[in-house]
């Protein structure tokens, strides 16, 4: 049975959510951490920018250990997607999840939103296992640095893919950008910035995609283009809808609104990582998990500290 009435609930059980819950506990607070189990993280063959691991770590280790961490304060998440958060009338807020003939809820004064974002997949046969082999990828300042010199494409359905093979064009020559879907092509504009930085388009959409051998092969027209890794440019869907139920604000990118110290336009809800700022980096996730777990730390009121 979980605690009712935590001092903070944290929703999401990522980077972000693990560091804010063990940075509570360690403040020897009460920290309810709810966790629908499907962080970004744990998609990561290996990261390789993440400090303090000279070999790198893959992303499901690490949050393993940040669980073991957390754990070891006596926080272990709870397995709950949280469907619904309100005001109550004494200004608290209450998250609840579960079937309607089992609903579950906690309320408490303070609420850490750390349910991050999900990548839109392209139309790739076998995707976890091309993202563990490294022939899909979604995140260029993650992982550009292992594309140098290789071939790179980038699968994309609209506007934002030619910005990405831009991007790539740093650190490799060989990029190639291809569209998905008919109803967007490289405007002229478009052609003619891919042309000045060497990257190279196909204007035919591509009909097959294939995964053999970690690479991938696109076959579009009467032609086909084999790459060592292919990016994916379809966007993402940032997590915020708990949020924006109680009127919090979004950027013009989706992303929440947050105060330097990571409280949302809602009095009382804070948020961390992915969920609230375009650099969907880990090490940034656990930053600003420790800076929005430090303020609501001093909201709960510290002894002798002026109301
Ligand atoms: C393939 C890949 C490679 C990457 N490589 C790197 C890298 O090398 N270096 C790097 O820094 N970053 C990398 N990233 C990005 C990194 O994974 C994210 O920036 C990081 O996971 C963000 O942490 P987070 O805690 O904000 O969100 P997440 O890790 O996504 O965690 C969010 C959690 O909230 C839960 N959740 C969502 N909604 C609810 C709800 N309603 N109720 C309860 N729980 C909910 C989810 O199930 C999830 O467990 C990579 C991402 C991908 C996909």
């Amino acid at each position: 049975m979980h605690d009712a009435t935590p001092d903070v609930i944290v929703i999401g059980g990522g980077p972000a959510g693990l560091t804010a819950a063990l940075y509570l506990a360690r403040f020897r607070r009460r920290p309810l951490l709810l966790d629908g189990g499907n962080s970004r993280a744990s998609h990561i063959p290996r990261s390789r920018n993440y400090p303090g691991f000279s070999a790198g770590i893959p992303g499901a280790e690490l949050v393993a250990h940040m669980r073991q961490q957390a754990d070891a304060h006596g926080v272990s998440p709870i397995p709950a997607t949280v469907d619904r958060l309100e005001r109550l009338p004494d200004g608290s807020l209450r998250a609840s999840w579960g079937p309607a003939d089992a609903r579950q809820s906690a309320q408490a004064r303070f609420v850490l939103l750390a349910t991050g974002a999900s990548d839109h997949p392209p139309p790739l046969p076998h995707l976890e296992q091309a993202l563990q082999e490294g022939a899909l990828r979604y995140c260029p300042v993650c992982d550009g640095f292992e594309t140098v010199g290789k071939s790179v494409g980038i699968l994309t359905d609209h506007h934002g893919g030619v910005g990405e093979a831009l991007y790539l064009r740093h650190y490799t020559d060989r990029v190639t950008l291809l569209r998905t879907s008919d109803a967007w092509a490289p405007t002229d504009e478009d052609r003619a910035r891919l042309a000045a930085a060497g990257v190279r388009w196909v204007d035919e959409v591509v009909d097959s995609l294939r995964l053999w051998d970690n690479r991938v092969t696109a076959r579009h027209g009467g032609g086909e283009t084999s790459c060592d890794t292919v990016y994916g440019a379809f966007g993402m869907t940032v997590h915020t809808e708990l949020a924006t139920a109680l009127g919090a604000e979004c950027d013009r990118h989706g992303y929440l609104v947050t105060d330097p110290h990571g409280q949302t336009t809602v009095p009382g809800l804070y948020a961390a990582g992915d969920v609230c700022q375009g650099l969907n980096q880990i090490a940034v996730a656990t930053g600003n998990a420790a800076v929005a777990a430090s303020a609501i730390h001093r909201a709960l009121g510290l002894p002798g500290a002026r109301a």
